[in-house]
């Protein structure tokens, strides 16, 4: 039997990171893209020595989180930032194989520090997946690449390839065709004179029932067109559904609804949630029961969601939120001092293993 774990904690099952792994290694092997954990969405690195049999390597959005994929996860590193400063860009180098720089300004003001290393620039094709503004990287006024080919143009000789983000959640193939038509036609003439293209993160293909073939398929005309190694950059499609945050009822109450109150927050343990004003998930159930699942910071609008339960809900009851992996450990914060969730890990033998927790020091230390 597995030792019994306090709550909160985020669990991360293998077996179900598995099925994601195993969809992104097909994708790699019949569409000859490979394949980088974006670890802006997901850097819980006690994983991975499972991932990284599955992955190419890692993309970065920081100084932090280069050295985070170089140090744990190895294989190939990206380093790309919004903008990187002059003091971190040794580092940087030394911990990539390769940099993408997000402006010409930032190339041009790098050019001599990074004159010896594979480097790249982020295009933005003015092509937009998202509904929410957001997190769209095509945006009116955006910062995210260069969008004017001819200012590119001017800069080939510097770069060996480009980087391409601009799909959000994106699970509808058709639209991704359709955006990637839109890229060929727009850049297409200097697509061709690079040699690597990275098409970014926000596709949703390991997702049940993507059309994965017809991606596969697309993937490798776009890199036989070009004669370009793609990269696919999956952050969110690569730990979805894989993980959970466990928590216990600590009050219930009555105030026009059932409410139940839990030992952890939306704000400070699924932000990202909070942010797209997004309800969490559990799994489905149409009990009879139905309770609004509060978290136990001030926040008024610490509201996890309303749900569906076979039975009322007590006091020490066990509450689990399912697809709690992407974007939730990297944003989760000290708000109200809420106990921070361990993290654990369901290894592939079935045996939870608790491999972090955190203590009144970590809260400190997180502050002076
Ligand atoms: C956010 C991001 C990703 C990962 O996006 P997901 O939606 O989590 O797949 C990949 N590449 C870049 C440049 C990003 O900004």
């Amino acid at each position: 039997m597995t030792k019994v774990i306090k709550t909160p904690y985020y669990l991360i099952d293998k077996s179900k990171l598995l099925r994601n792994l195993e969809r992104i290694a097909y994708v790699r092997e019949h569409s000859g893209a490979k394949a980088l954990l974006a670890l802006k969405c997901f850097a819980t690195w006690s994983v991975f020595d499972l991932m990284n049999q599955y992955m190419d390597g890692t993309t970065s959005s920081s100084l932090n989180e280069v050295k985070l994929g170089k140090l744990k996860f190895g294989g190939e590193t990206h380093a790309y930032s919004v903008a990187y400063a002059d003091d971190e860009i040794e580092e940087v180098l030394a911990h990539s194989d390769k940099i993408i720089f997000n402006s010409i300004s930032q190339l041009q003001r790098f050019a001599d520090a990074s004159a010896t290393h594979v480097r790249g620039l982020r295009l933005n094709p003015q092509v937009s997946s998202s509904e929410f503004i957001i997190a769209d990287p095509s945006r009116p006024f955006s910062r995210l690449g260069e969008w004017d080919a001819q200012k590119v143009e001017q800069v080939m000789d510097q770069i060996s390839g480009f980087m391409i983000h601009n799909n959000c959640e994106n699970s509808n193939f058709e639209l991704f065709d359709s955006m990637l038509g839109q890229i060929e036609e727009r850049f297409g003439h200097l697509l061709e004179r690079v040699e690597w293209v990275s098409l970014g993160g926000g596709i949703h293909f390991t997702g049940e029932g993507y059309p994965i073939d017809r991606f596969c398929d697309r993937l490798k005309k776009f890199s036989d067109r070009f004669g370009v190694q793609v990269y696919l950059e999956p952050g969110e499609a690569a730990i979805t559904m894989s993980s959970s945050l466990e928590v216990s009822v600590l009050d219930t109450l009555y105030n026009g609804k059932q409410l139940a109150i839990v030992d952890s927050s939306i704000e400070a343990h699924m932000l990202d949630l909070l942010i797209y004003r997004q309800p969490a998930k559990m799994e489905p159930c149409d009990g009879p029961h139905s309770y609004m699942v509060c978290g136990k910071s001030c926040l008024a609008g610490d509201i996890f969601g309303e749900f569906q339960f076979d039975q009322e809900l007590k006091i020490g009851d066990r509450l689990s939120f399912i697809d709690a992996a992407g974007y939730t450990m990297v944003k989760k914060n000290w708000f109200n001092g809420v106990k921070m969730p361990s993290i654990a890990v369901r290894q592939l033998d079935g045996q939870v293993e608790l491999v972090r927790q955190f203590n009144f020091d970590d809260f400190v230390n997180s502050l002076s």
